[in-house]
């Protein structure tokens, strides 16, 4: 952001509690740059995980997620998401916390969900390439983000206490 949204007046590096944002001289206005929120989810099937490589996520193996959109909590988002990337029904069962991504280009908030698929066909929309259901240990050797395999572990170990 280079010019304020308000009223147009070039924007200035401004210090606010030892961080530095972008700021408008004439009318106060900050950048705060806030994240984006996306929910994810550790879906499980049967035993196995299901993952995905989507065109728009670089086509590595990930966890089904997607942007939380307007007035939309974030458990919903993820129900949605599961449905439009792999065809299932799924529902959310408990919270595997929170993630600070910043891939250069956006900043994003992961909100990351343990969930539970119904039985169904597995069928991929078009955005994504290739879809598979995997042992944990496998999904944490093919998960190709530091922060879902870090979701996969704290899942991990949730369960050994568990049990
Ligand atoms: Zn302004």
């Amino acid at each position: 952001m280079n010019y304020c949204p308000l009223c147009r007046t070039e924007l200035v590096i401004k210090e606010v509690k030892d961080s530095e944002v972008q700021g408008c001289p004439k009318c106060g206005f900050t950048n705060w740059d806030n994240p984006t929120p996306v929910a994810t989810g550790l879906l499980l099937r049967g035993g196995k995980i299901v993952i995905v490589r989507s065109r728009t996520r670089g086509n590595q193996w990930g966890l089904p997620s997607g942007f939380v959109e307007r007035d939309e909590r974030a458990e919903d988002a993820l129900v949605r998401e599961v449905k439009e990337e792999t065809n299932l029904e799924s529902s959310v069962l408990s919270a595997l916390g929170t993630y600070a991504i910043d891939n250069g280009r956006k900043k994003i908030l992961l909100i990351a969900y343990e969930a539970i698929a119904q039985d169904g066909r597995l069928a991929p929309s078009s955005e994504i390439s290739e879809i598979d259901e995997v042992p944990p240990d496998a999904a944490l050797k093919l998960l190709k983000g530091m922060e879902e395999r870090r979701i996969l572990e704290t899942w991990l170990k949730g369960r050994l206490k568990s049990t």
